[in-house]
């Protein structure tokens, strides 16, 4: 067997750019084992060393209940990908500290439009919800859109009427109401004004996305993909982001791989960023890391729009890659192991 010079690797690792340490994220933890779930929780321009280890621990416990519902739900003996997918966003849905579900962030006007989707690569069945503000888990009206309904994407009061036929859990407005969220809203407007006043005619960065989603790969090999978010803090009403769009926030193609993205969505729906992700790696064979970095580090940073996805292959081969500050995510092999990385690169437990 070869030794490795470790020396040599540290300096090597030392003189790589940022870029390429965040796109290489798989690789630097070691070679994974068969990845069978990944997730997102978001990306943005994060303050990570003024976090506290308490919040990050925080952040990164709701990651990792989500993994384990997800990979119970591949344990069982009919668990399927899509039922993998539906319930690690729903856990992530019901934290108010994930910009989906419960802390969704908040429109111009002071309320939360929520959007979800989901796709399975076997078929190529797919199904959303975008701008419902009662429905309390928007990934499972997303599926139920597909699995019940013979639409892909129902929006607003139609997708809210259909989710109560469909008896799925329905709740006041309020409930999506956080204090966070709300001081967030604030500031961004507050912010808003004073450009306005300076009369700088820059549009305003996001800081922080947010959003949800999740890529699984099940015992059949079939692989399932889904986002769910609050959208854009200081969104118009009415605006949908990518995450509601298949081919721009969510896909999955057994013959490519599953894609869930998170970042400025005008730039993903542009650039469809899921399906050209999945079409690089089914017509130009290129890995799915290759895939990702070709998207995000290249075309997307090129027209100035940030965020990250998670890319899975039929393989279990995973791929992380993001062009903004940091990205929360998380992935658990076959064998049950957990990798996570929120605020802080390293484990804060
Ligand atoms: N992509 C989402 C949107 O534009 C936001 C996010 O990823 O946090 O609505």
């Amino acid at each position: 067997m070869k030794r490795f010079d470790c020396s040599a690797l540290s300096a090597l690792v030392l003189m790589m750019p940022l870029a390429l340490l965040k796109a290489a994220d798989a690789a630097k933890d070691g070679r994974p084992g068969k990845v069978v779930l990944v997730l997102h929780g978001g990306a943005g321009d994060l303050p990570g060393q003024k976090v506290s280890t308490e919040v990050d621990k925080e952040y990164r416990d709701v990651m990792e209940k989500a993994l384990r519902a997800g990979y119970k739900a591949l344990q069982r003996e009919k668990g399927t990908s899509l039922d993998a997918v539906e319930a690690t966003i729903r856990v992530l849905e019901d934290s108010p500290l994930y910009n989906a579900g419960k802390g969704a962030v908040f429109t111009s006007e002071g309320r939360n439009e929520l959007d979800a989707s989901i796709m399975e690569g076997k078929q190529l069945r797919a199904g959303a919800v975008a701008g419902v503000t009662i429905i309390k888990n928007p990934i499972t009206a997303a599926r139920a859109v597909m699995e019940k309904s013979k639409h892909v994407l129902l929006t607003g009061r139609g997708a809210e009427i259909f989710a109560t036929h469909q008896h799925l859990d329905i709740v006041d407005p309020s409930y999506f109401w956080t204090l966070k969220r709300w001081n967030e809203l604030k500031e961004a407007q507050q912010k808003e004004k004073d450009e306005k006043r300076k009369g700088s005619a820059a549009p305003m960065r996001p800081r922080y996305f947010g959003t949800v989603g999740a890529v699984a790969l099940d015992r059949h090999g079939n692989l399932a993909a889904g986002t769910s978010t609050g959208g854009m803090t200081n969104k118009r009403p009415g605006r949908l982001g990518d995450s509601p769009i298949i081919g721009a926030g969510t896909y999955a193609d057994n013959e490519a791989c599953g894609v869930s993205c998170t970042g400025h969505g005008e730039f993903f729906i542009r650039y469809a960023v899921s399906h050209d992700i999945a079409a690089l790696v089914k017509y130009k064979g290129l890995s799915v890391q290759e895939a990702a970095d070709e998207v995000v580090q290249k075309k997307l940073k090129k027209a100035g729009g940030e965020g990250a996805v998670i890319v899975l292959d039929t393989k279990g081969n995973v791929a992380v890659s993001f062009n903004s500050e940091r990205m929360f995510r998380g992935w658990i092999t076959e064998d049950g192991k957990v990798h996570l990385v929120a605020f802080h690169e390293k484990p804060s437990k």
